[in-house]
């Protein structure tokens, strides 16, 4: 795929309006190469579950597929999982009026998760793992060859402080990656996208938003106390956030503390100056230089 992702959809639009879809589109455009989602011949199974961001995927990756110099195939899947009160025309209305072809697939996981959950507890884990092996299982069937997840830039930053905070280790969500059955690539085109732009855009393109709380579970406290610590972060910080998810990408094993990662047992000095390596920031993390270091240093 190349540049010719950046263009957004031609329609006319209020300037902000119009610098957000640029945004959104470009954004999906380069994660879509920086990770090689993507590729001719590709069949993209669009995972659509009624929520904002799902619903922007697809919306993004047709426009963005209109002018593609690759031909790809997108099919749009939706998992009903029988909750009490799913409004089940509401996305095959849509998907038809798009004209994209879809595929709803019926499956009562939630009597499950209620037999198997107790009461009060939340439901989302056990709930997401019935929904990703449903849906693998569909992929298959349906010949697909990606499976493109909505998650975005924010999701990705919940999750690798989340595994941080209550799993003690250093893991986010990947953009890209084999499925736990090993027999899918899954992709997440959203990756470099901010939940705010999706909100907006979804408000804009007026999508028909279904509540993923029909089924009564609380959402993740944890999950949610987090969301709200990186939004105050980034309103009181501009940038924060944003570097935050940068450095994801940004690793530097010898400067971190994982023996798997990094051969510490076996260090040799090199007697090689590295210019970039263990100065960055000295100053900033660990203030002023004492006193008696500073007169030693500084002695003939
Ligand atoms: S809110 Fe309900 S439907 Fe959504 S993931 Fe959790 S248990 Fe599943």
């Amino acid at each position: 795929m190349s540049a010719v992702l950046d263009a957004p959809p031609k329609e006319r639009l209020p300037v902000e309006l119009a610098r957000l879809s640029k945004r959104l589109h470009r954004q999906v455009g380069q994660a879509v190469v920086d990770f090689n989602m993507i590729e001719a011949g590709d069949k993209v199974m669009v995972c659509v579950s009624g929520g904002k961001d799902s619903y922007a995927l697809l919306d993004i990756l047709i426009s963005l597929r209109a002018r593609a110099p690759i031909h790809f195939d997108i099919v749009a899947v939706n998992l009903d999982q029988k909750q009490p009160g799913f409004p089940g025309h509401v996305l095959p209305d849509y998907l038809r009026r798009l004209g994209v072809p879809f595929h709803i697939e019926h499956q009562d996981t939630y009597s499950i998760v209620k037999r198997v959950i107790a009461e009060g507890k939340t439901m989302c884990s056990l709930c997401s793992r019935l929904r990703r092996g449903i849906l693998y299982r569909v992929a298959g069937e349906l010949g697909a060859t990606k499976i493109a997840l909505g998650h975005h830039r924010d999701d990705m930053l919940q999750t690798l402080l989340m595994n941080m905070f209550f799993g003690a280790r250093l893991k986010g969500m990947p953009a890209k990656l084999v499925s736990d059955d090993g027999k899918n690539i899954v992709i997440r085109p959203l990756a470099y996208v901010n939940e705010v732009d999706l909100e907006r855009w979804a408000v804009h393109r007026a999508f028909p938003v279904i509540p993923c709380t029909l089924c009564g579970s609380q959402q993740n406290l944890q999950r949610v106390q987090t969301k709200q610590l990186l939004r105050d972060w980034d309103s009181r910080f501009p940038g924060r956030v944003e570097n935050m998810f940068k450095a994801m990408g940004n690793v530097v094993p010898s400067h971190l503390m994982d023996r798997n990662l990094y051969p510490f047992a076996g260090l040799q000095a090199t007697g090689v100056t590295d210019s970039g390596g263990d100065h960055a920031f000295d100053g900033d993390d660990c203030g002023p230089a004492p006193a008696a270091a500073i007169k030693i240093h500084h002695s003939p």
